[in-house]
């Protein structure tokens, strides 16, 4: 690693945080600089699958996951229609390292990389300080900031847009983004009601049409999410309004629930026309937004962070030539639209399913995975596909 070199990551989500923490353990100089005064903690992932804890256990992460952390040890399907439940135990990897899922708040993953991060020599956080413009030169990138009024200009060797979906270097980049938007709303809820009661898994979907929802543990002390779709057109106000009467049809016994929080997101099936313009690259939902139905997101965005920890780290260290970076960019697209995004739209189409025939197909699919370990061996191990091809010189995505 050619000490000093310095990279900008714009955004303090986990993927950039996670980035950063990657990028200065292997000796680089890295700022982050994040638009908001602190971590986000709007309700958004909260469940994490196999594939994110073994990156989490790679970084050596896991330890303070566990520590927050609830586990879940089997994912339901849930069919009203007929009343049946889909229970796919993880005891069906047998012999395999991670046989759960982790559940808690993105914004405490956050939290944990910060701390890392921040003990690192050379790691440096800004808070309320907006990436605002670039401009690239043969050696390196003027980064352009605005924090409280005062405008600044960040020199850096590389840059790591990691803001979001509504990314500003995306946009800064002249990248199409291309795919489409869901005419929905997606209500995400935070509310303590005993689920745990009623055989509930930590992660469960239902199937039921027009009324779907995702109920997910958000930790062990009865806090859990419950996400469903809204109609886009109603106010911020009207979507919460309407919130007991949806839970009406939610909640089990309509028991008294307790409600934390709750916050609407449009969602999309979107991929970035590249990850990598000159020295700049995109990780996370800047690069490719899905909706989360099956948790496709920063499942998809950790093995983003990985992969370019790994190759922008190799060129820092005068290891590879930087096409390695073309690389990170077409494999990871290639895996966003040929495994996240396809597997997310047909999730969605799952739960919202409205046609009986096909309600019934479905639910007999999934009730076969339960009695067969092959498939839903299968099923649950999926996501490690996300973690794409590794790189051979001269090998296209
Ligand atoms: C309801 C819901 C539930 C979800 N559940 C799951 C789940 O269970 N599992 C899962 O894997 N995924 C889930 N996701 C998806 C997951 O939340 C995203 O994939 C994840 O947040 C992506 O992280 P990120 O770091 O790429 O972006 P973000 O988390 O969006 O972080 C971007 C950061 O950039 C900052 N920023 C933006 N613009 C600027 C600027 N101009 N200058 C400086 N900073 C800027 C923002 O303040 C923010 O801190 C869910 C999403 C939703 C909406």
């Amino acid at each position: 690693m050619t000490q000093g070199s310095r990279v900008v990551v714009v955004g303090a989500g986990p993927t950039g945080l996670f980035t950063a923490l990657g990028l200065a353990r292997k000796g680089a100089q890295v700022t982050v600089i994040d638009a908001e005064p602190r971590v986000n903690d709007s309700p958004r992932a909260n469940v994490y699958m196999l594939s994110t804890i073994k990156a989490l256990d790679e970084y050596g992460l896991l330890e303070d996951a566990l520590r927050v952390a609830a586990r879940g040890y089997e994912f339901n399907m849930r069919f009203p229609l007929t009343g049946n439940v889909a229970r796919l135990k993880f005891e069906l990897l047998e012999g395999l390292t991670y046989t759960y899922t982790l559940h808690f708040g993105q914004n405490v993953l956050a939290e944990i990389l910060l701390k890392h991060f921040l003990e690192l020599p050379g790691a440096q956080m800004r808070w309320n300080t907006r990436f605002v413009s670039l401009a690239q030169k043969a050696d390196g990138v003027e980064v352009s900031v605005e924090s409280e009024g005062v405008q600044d200009v960040i020199e850096a060797d590389w840059m790591v847009g990691a803001d979001g979906a509504r990314s500003s270097v995306r946009k800064a980049l002249d990248l199409e983004f291309g795919g489409f938007t869901w005419p929905e709303t997606f209500m995400a809820t935070n509310v303590y009601y005993d689920f745990d009661k009623h055989g509930y898994a930590a992660s469960n979907m239902v199937a039921a049409g027009a009324d779907w929802h995702v109920v997910a543990k958000v930790s062990d002390d009865g806090l859990w999410r419950i996400a469903y779709g809204e109609d886009a057109n109603l106010t911020e106000e009207q979507r919460r309004a309407r919130i007991p009467d949806r839970f009406a049809n939610f909640l089990p016994d309509r028991a008294e629930f307790e409600l934390e929080r709750a916050n609407s997101y449009r969602v999309h099936q979107r991929c970035a026309s590249s990850m990598r313009v000159g020295r700049v690259l995109l990780a996370g939902d800047a690069a490719h937004a899905t909706n989360p139905i099956g948790g496709m997101g920063f499942t998809s965005g950790v093995q983003d962070a990985k992969a370019l920890v790994d190759a922008l780290g190799r060129v820092i260290a005068g290891d590879c030539d930087d096409d390695i970076l073309d690389y990170y960019s077409s494999e990871r697209r290639r895996v966003f639209l040929q495994i996240a995004n396809p597997s997310a739209i047909d999730q969605k189409r799952r739960v919202q399913e409205t046609d009986r025939e096909v309600r019934l197909k479905d639910e007999a699919e999934f009730m076969a995975a339960t009695t067969n370990p092959e498939i839903a061996k299968m099923a649950m191990m999926s996501v490690f596909q996300l973690e794409g091809k590794p790189y051979q010189p001269g090998r296209k995505a």
